[in-house]
């Protein structure tokens, strides 16, 4: 026999648990369907098991969007201090961390039971386990071919995100779908993600991981991040590093500034003035980790000299040296560790403020399956539960 809901949401992960308690609060009989055998996966993961769940700072600018507008509707409707307040309503007790991120104080699974609890009170029926074979339009809705039998509805929504981490249970879902309507997808990479090195760098910087240190990191486009950069096994990594890494193309170089707000000139002029016998090496390794300084200068790339040893030219050099170290990234290390999915569904193909289908009434896109991409630091979620209400309020 069929089973008829008004509203059913594919993906019961952050954007999905926000759509379906606030239709569900709306009084509309919703149905919310997951392949998983758990709920909210990615929040339970998330910010080392205590979800970086949004950010005091959440403006549109910190969106990777091919329409930087699209984003502004849904957040002004659903802002970060909605979501604050729906926290503090459950009692959960966070704190800022760093640049506006806000985490969990206990841990992820406060959040994940909040919504639970949520939909709970909203009378959302959940169901797990459940595959969705295919979808059809119908006359007055859609309908669903899962493993659990035949499923009618008046709206459906899309919340299955996007493609990074197939460990959690990523699927390309939401894009076939949008594919199968027709509705454009914009090509998808990863985002957040830490780089690879070139076999010659990775060579140089053999040895150095587990050093980080505070940078500049520029892209080419000229999009620039000050936080920590981290040497890894495999290349490079830390904050700097995945923000940059979403404004990356391949072949691009990436500039950081290993010395942010040092006059370098000025710098070298006081320490030689106060110990002009010291070396270069231990003058500098009360800038930057010891170990650096030491491989760079077995590489050669600094000059083995006393401090009044150095001439005009080699302080400039040491200078634009520090100030722009530049790196060409090998690549990324691709969905298997990225936080994000960069592109998806084009959103010129939804409306910016119920993220319905122009061209397919009642069909929804919400959450990481559309072209939307935050900063790291809670923009994710936060777009997840932005675009979930602003669904939900319509559905
Ligand atoms: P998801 O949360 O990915 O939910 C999609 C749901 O759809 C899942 O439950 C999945 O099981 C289900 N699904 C998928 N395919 C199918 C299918 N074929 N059939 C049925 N169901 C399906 N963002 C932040 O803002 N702060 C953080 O601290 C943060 N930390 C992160 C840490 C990691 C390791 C990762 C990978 C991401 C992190 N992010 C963080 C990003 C954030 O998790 C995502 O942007 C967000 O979860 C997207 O929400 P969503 O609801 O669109 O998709």
């Amino acid at each position: 026999s069929v089973k008829q809901h008004q509203v059913i949401i594919i993906g019961a992960g952050a954007a999905g648990l926000m759509c379906a308690l606030t239709a569900g609060y709306r009084g509309r009989d919703v149905l919310l369907l997951d392949n998983a055998k758990q709920l909210g996966r990615k929040i339970l993961i998330s910010g080392g098991g205590r979800c970086n769940f949004t950010n005091q700072n959440i403006e549109p600018g910190a969106y990777l969007c091919s329409n930087p507008h699209f984003v502004k509707s849904a957040l002004a409707r659903f802002s970060q201090w909605d979501f604050i307040a729906m926290v503090e309503r459950h009692g959960i007790d966070y704190h800022e961390k760093t640049l506006g991120q806000l985490f969990c104080d206990g841990s992820a699974k406060d959040i994940v039971d909040m919504l639970t609890t949520e939909c709970d009170w909203a009378g959302v029926k959940i169901q797990l386990r459940t595959e969705i074979l295919s979808v059809a339009a119908t006359d007055d809705g859609y309908s669903l071919q899962t493993s659990e039998g035949e499923y009618r509805c008046e709206s459906l929504v899309i919340a299955t995100g996007g493609l990074s981490m197939p460990k959690l249970g990523a699927t390309p879902f939401g894009f076939r779908i949008a594919e199968q309507f027709a509705i454009k997808v914009l090509p998808t990479t990863a985002g957040l993600v830490p780089f690879t090195l070139q076999p010659e760098d990775k060579a140089r910087f053999e040895g150095l991981s587990g050093i980080s240190l505070p940078v500049i990191a520029q892209a080419e486009c000229g999009r620039q991040f000050r936080e920590a950069m981290l040497f890894t096994h495999r290349g490079l990594s830390g904050p700097a590093v995945l923000q940059i890494s979403s404004y990356w193309q391949p072949g691009q170089s990436v500039r950081f500034d290993l010395l942010p707000d040092l006059d370098f000139v000025d710098w070298c002029k006081t320490i030689t003035a106060e110990s002009p016998k010291l070396s270069l090496k231990n003058g500098l390794s009360r800038l930057l980790p010891k170990r650096l300084v030491e491989r760079l200068l077995e590489l050669g790339e600094l000059p083995n000299k006393n401090l009044n040893q150095l001439s005009k030219a080699d302080v400039a050099a040491l200078d634009s040296y520090f100030h722009c170290w530049q790196i060409q990234p090998g690549g990324t290390e691709g969905y298997r560790t990225a936080e994000v999915t960069l592109g998806g569904v084009d959103t010129d193909e939804l409306s910016s403020k119920t993220m319905e289908a122009k061209r397919h009434p009642g069909l929804y896109f919400i959450g990481e399956v559309v072209d939307v991409s935050g900063w790291l630091g809670g923009y994710n979620f936060q777009w997840a539960w932005s675009s979930g209400y602003a669904a939900g309020e319509v559905v």
